[in-house]
């Protein structure tokens, strides 16, 4: 712990550890990599076009399917004799790679973004910075494994050398809600660690992983590597699937998704000598409180954004809105959250003016019931509804919803439901609040907005999250800024942040380094 608190700096009361980003909007102005791809004037371009493209249907998927568990071992076993011949090369050449592969993305943004919108219904304003993330990721990673050389290279200054050893063999197993970004990160950190990928899209959204996959592999072909170091497959059928999640020649799988699969890929592996090596980012149940000494207008928009960007599709979206005190009976407060939701325009995401667009396929299940039962004790503040739309997108349109007076240990207050309907629960006190925040059994974004130093500190030292957000929305995580990933039932397997300076350093094995003896 205080390790940690030495490196915050500027932050000192704020307690940190290893799975905890804790960002205060106020000192969100360092450098990041996002901003500076943001930025770059050349992209307007690129950007004017990808709008003009959106209309493009992205194309069949092109990544061949693994019908049997022999396919699975020929992809193996080309993925560990090259993955043996990458660790052989030096972390500078595989940093220049991945460089190579940011620049490379940059130039598929507009298939990228179409790609997004077709296949995983994401809006434009979503999907232009997913590619920009997908970008950060390369540029962060490519500077994570020059970072190796000279982890090794300090343990032997300081006292026990230590070198790294990539293992050969990693699987990606991405979730279809950041159909990009997520998929890019796992492959691009595996690269950098020296190891080849097996990457395998989610049903729903192929062609965004092929086309990311693309960049990646034509970086490695410009520098003279084979582009199969990563293997972009599909599997048709349950038991394929898991003959690679548990096969002898995968070292590792990264998996984002949810807690279930999580276990059971655990489950799946718990047999490979040395542990299953699973890092898993899972589920999230998150709150944003507003105190009544937070700016209303601030805090409205915050809300608004991060439960019903993607229409709610996201482990880190806010699912319920903790109001404290005088907040919780403000008309003023209610009057402007109200307006905020119902002026969300639905649409299709292909139309750039959409601000909601749909959810991934007509509603089941959790997601059904918290769209359309109330439990007892709440109403509508807003009701969700269904609108009319034609395929694809028939049954998946939805006007968002919010519903009023969620008791304490309910339904939707422990209950992951993955879409635009957001829960309000009013506590008497911060202590309160906090205390329903953390009654969830996961643990990955929260926040708060408070002007208020005293509450703000009372928070970040109670609240159980991993990344602890202050007068900010509570999803986009910014690489390096913000590494996300979470803590309790929000991750499965040791699993350093996303983005973070200790990702890629785990995606390999730390020995005693015999020549330094
Ligand atoms: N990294 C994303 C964010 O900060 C969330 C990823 C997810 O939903 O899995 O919003």
């Amino acid at each position: 712990e205080a390790r940690f608190r030495a490196s915050v700096g500027a932050a000192p009361r704020i307690s940190h550890d290893a799975r905890r980003t804790a960002e205060r909007a106020a000192h969100a102005s360092g450098a990041a990599f996002r901003n500076a791809v943001d930025s770059d004037p050349a992209l307007d371009d690129v950007r004017a076009w990808a709008l003009g493209a959106l209309g493009a249907d992205p194309g069949a998927p092109s990544s061949p399917v693994l019908h049997t568990t022999a396919d699975v071992d020929a992809v193996v076993e080309r993925a560990g004799a090259l993955g043996a011949a990458w660790g052989a090369v030096p972390a500078p050449e595989r940093a220049a790679v991945l460089e190579a592969a940011a620049d490379a993305l940059e130039r598929r943004r507009g298939d990228l973004v179409t790609s997004m919108a077709h296949e995983g219904g994401k809006t434009v304003a979503e999907a232009d910075p997913e590619v920009s993330e997908a970008v950060d990721f390369a540029r962060y990673y490519a500077a994570s494994a020059r970072a190796l050389d000279a982890t090794a290279a300090a343990s032997a200054a300081d006292g026990e050398p230590i070198r790294y050893v990539p293992v050969a063999v990693t699987l990606v197993t991405p979730p279809w809600n950041f159909p990009v970004a997520i998929p890019a990160g796992g492959v691009l950190a595996a690269l950098a660690a020296g190891s080849a990928v097996v990457a395998k899209p989610a049903h729903a959204v192929p062609r965004c992983l092929e086309i990311a996959a693309d960049a990646v592999r034509e970086a490695l072909t410009a520098h003279g590597h084979p582009a199969d170091l990563v293997q972009v497959v599909r599997t048709d059928e349950g038991g394929v699937g898991r003959h690679l999640v548990g096969h002898g020649g995968v070292d590792q799988v990264i998996l984002t998704g949810a807690i279930e699969t999580a276990r059971m890929f655990a489950g799946w592996r718990s047999a490979h000598p040395g542990g299953p090596r699973l890092f898993a980012e899972t589920s999230g149940k998150n709150s944003l409180i507003v105190t009544p000494s937070a700016d209303y207008d601030l805090a409205v928009a915050d809300v608004v954004r991060s439960a019903f960007g993607h229409a709610g599709q996201k482990c880190s979206a806010a699912s319920l809105l903790i109001l404290v005190g005088s907040v919780g009976s403000s008309a003023r407060f209610r009057a402007q959250l109200v307006d905020a939701v119902r002026s969300l325009r639905v649409g299709a995401p292909t139309d750039p003016g959409t601000g909601m667009g749909p959810v991934i396929e007509p509603p089941e299940g959790k997601l059904l019931r918290a769209l359309t039962a109330l439990e007892p004790g709440e109403t509508w503040l807003v009701e969700p509804a269904e609108l009319d739309a034609d395929a694809p997108w028939t049954g998946r349109l939805w006007r968002p919803g919010v519903r009023d007076g969620v008791a304490p240990g309910s339904f939707f207050h422990l209950t992951e439901c993955f879409g635009p309907v957001l829960g309000i629960m009013r506590a008497s006190s911060l202590e309160q609040a906090i205390a329903w925040q953390n009654q969830v059994r996961f643990g990955l974004t929260g926040g708060i907005h408070s002007l208020d130093d005293g509450e703000i500190e009372q928070w970040l030292d109670a609240v159980e999250v991993g990344n602890a957000y202050v007068n900010r929305h509570i999803t986009g995580a910014i690489v390096q800024r913000q590494p996300f990933g979470g803590w309790k039932d929000s991750a499965v397997g040791p699993g350093a942040k996303a983005g973070g300076p200790h990702y890629v350093a785990q995606l390999g094995r730390w020995e005693a380094d015999p020549a330094e003896h």
